[in-house]
């Protein structure tokens, strides 16, 4: 059973690429709409998802609402609230993660990740692509016949 699920955002939810202009901010990023469904899915089987990143952008905080899910914007992911989390599964993909994965009782990574988290013990890596559908794959992972009862809110949602 599972309390919560952290997802890194940029190289998980994305293919990391940045379409940017001549001010150098961000106008694009591409997710995936089979990731959109599968976080929706979690949610609504009561599990926390939390979008940890280092981007302030409106494109991470947009997408975020849109999923449902909560956003934390922390440069330094060695300083999320780890002890507010319960058990805790995270998916990252860059040296930045490290101390969020290796905090987990579950550390994934998608199949293109930085060479720098190979150190982690017994780290899942997952057989897609950053942006191809990450979450998607990983919820197969996820046990809910064992987790809480669903949030009455998203069952409608689940009907579907
Ligand atoms: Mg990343």
């Amino acid at each position: 059973m599972i309390d919560t699920l952290l997802i890194d955002f940029d190289g998980v939810l994305t293919d990391g690429i940045k379409s940017i202009d001549h001010t150098g901010r961000t106008m694009f990023k591409h997710t995936n709409s089979k990731d959109t469904r599968a976080i929706r899915e979690i949610i609504a089987h009561g599990i926390r998802v939390i979008i940890v990143t280092a981007d302030k952008s409106e494109i991470n905080k947009t997408y975020a609402e849109k999923v449902g899910a909560e956003l934390i914007v922390e440069r330094d992911k060695s300083k999320l609230p780890f002890e507010t989390f319960g058990t805790f599964w995270a998916v990252g993909d860059d040296a930045w993660d490290l101390v969020m994965l290796e905090k987990a009782q579950k550390a994934f990574v998608p199949k293109e990740f930085d060479r720098s988290l190979k150190k982690i013990m017994f780290l899942n890596v997952l057989e897609t692509m950053p942006g191809k559908g990450v979450i998607a794959e990983l919820i197969w992972q996820i046990d809910f016949e064992s987790q809480k009862p669903k949030r009455k809110d998203h069952l409608i949602l689940e009907r579907r």
